[in-house]
């Protein structure tokens, strides 16, 4: 995995160069298109250090990136094509870089989360095997686990596919074999043939990781038809760079798409949810009736900002790939130093050691102590059974330590 880090002026150099590609709004005769820049009341054009703000910049100036642009060569809406070009040259960093995929195998596009990301992954999905092998929608289910985000339910009720929730270790939270061959078995027994299988590069709650080859490898030993996609919407920006031996890349040829957020990890604004898939699948998606857009549309969203690409861009380029790992291999650190606090005090918890999240056993903290940490639950309705934290960026040694005092009065108090 390379690419360069970029000072910033040459980030500045390279956003504004392909601002000046687009069309321009206040120079130019544009007439045809329902676009415009920013209320100029408001976020007014001349504000000086805009000059020096290229992401602003790009807001301001609102060019929209509707479409996929790894699908042509030619752009979607080519007033556009400046901004445009350095989405495609994200999809090709994140897709062969950060993924590695092969050269120029890979479509993408800038979906505004996760969440659309996975039912994009669903959609595409579905309407392959409705295609290629006259599959009827009650034909299709959609396989996850019982940890993974509630998009997944989202999108089945949506695309109208069966779900089939597997369930997992209560300890190791590792998808129980038995429980996926007894599901599937009955799944088939019921006239179920064609199967989605959406793996965890990192659940939410527990930062637990599916065993993709587990999974697939038994799909593929019964001979059916199946797709997997990997979200990644926590773990994309931080498992391929604190895990040199991921099993989730494009060279595991069980992986057909990715999701994975910018505005998770990657600290770039909401809006920037990543959607990887090999080529030859986005055509399942076409929507035909896109006419008045010269590329037509694949992606759910429609029209989404061009400013949220140029964002996630501009992060990489800030870090470069060694900038990035170093920063995700020290956020492990930071959490593997809580866990060896938590070992010390006999605290029973869950970690994967590629990911930053901890999730402790809520009979190890009072919920007084969670709450005055702001810790997550993994159930509000049905009361806590974890607790987690998650060491982002914002949370400091002095914060960690001043917790772990707490707890450790805490634990104290309870032996005595
Ligand atoms: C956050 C998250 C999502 C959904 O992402 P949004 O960007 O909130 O739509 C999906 N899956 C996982 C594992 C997540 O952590």
């Amino acid at each position: 995995m390379f690419w360069k880090k970029l000072s910033h002026n040459e980030i500045k150099e390279i956003v504004f160069d392909a601002l000046h590609k687009n069309a321009n709004y206040r120079s130019q005769a544009v007439l045809g298109v329902p676009g415009t820049y920013l209320d100029s009341e408001q976020f007014y054009p001349d504000a000086p250090f805009l000059k020096d703000a290229p992401y602003m910049s790009v807001m301001v100036n609102n060019p929209n990136h509707i479409g996929c642009h790894t699908l042509s060569e030619e752009s979607v809406l080519d007033i556009f094509e400046g901004t445009q070009k350095i989405e495609k040259e994200l999809i090709k960093i994140c897709a062969e870089q950060i993924f590695h995929g092969k050269e120029n195998d890979a479509d993408g596009y800038v979906a505004p989360g996760g969440t659309e990301a996975n039912i994009q992954a669903m959609w595409v999905y579905r309407n392959y095997f409705m295609k290629e092998f006259g599959a009827k929608a009650n034909e299709i289910a959609l396989v996850y686990s019982q940890d993974s985000h509630y998009s997944m339910p989202k999108g089945g009720n949506i695309l109208s596919l069966t779900s089939i929730i597997l369930e997992v270790d209560e300890e190791d939270r590792s998808i129980k074999q038995e429980d996926l061959e007894a599901k599937i078995t009955q799944a088939r027994a019921n006239g179920i043939n064609y199967f989605i299988v959406v793996m965890n590069l990192s659940t939410t709650m527990f930062g637990s990781v599916d065993d993709i080859d587990r999974v697939a490898s038994y799909f593929d030993s019964l001979g059916v038809e199946f797709k997997v996609h990997v979200d990644g919407a926590y773990g994309g920006f931080i498992y391929p760079f604190t895990n040199p031996e991921s099993r989730f890349t494009f060279k595991n040829k069980y992986i057909t798409s990715f999701t994975s957020d910018g505005h998770k990890m990657l600290q770039t604004p909401y809006g920037t949810g990543l959607f990887l898939i090999r080529k030859g699948y986005m055509d399942y998606v076409c929507t035909d009736e896109a006419q008045y857009i010269p590329g037509k549309d694949y992606t759910i969203c429609g029209s989404r900002s061009g400013a949220n690409a140029v964002s996630i861009w501009m992060i990489l380029m800030t870090h470069g790939s060694a900038g990035w790992q170093y920063k995700m291999e020290s956020l492990c650190d930071r959490t593997s130093r809580i866990c060896s606090k938590l070992d010390e005090l006999g605290v029973k918890y869950f970690r994967n050691p590629h990911i930053n999240i901890i999730t402790i056993k809520s009979d190890f903290v009072s919920k007084q102590l969670a709450e005055k940490y702001h810790l997550v639950a993994d159930s509000y309705e049905f009361g806590a059974k974890w607790w987690k934290i998650v060491v982002m960026p914002h949370v400091k040694q002095g914060h960690i330590d001043s917790f772990l005092m707490d707890l450790e009065a805490e634990r104290k108090a309870v032996a005595v």
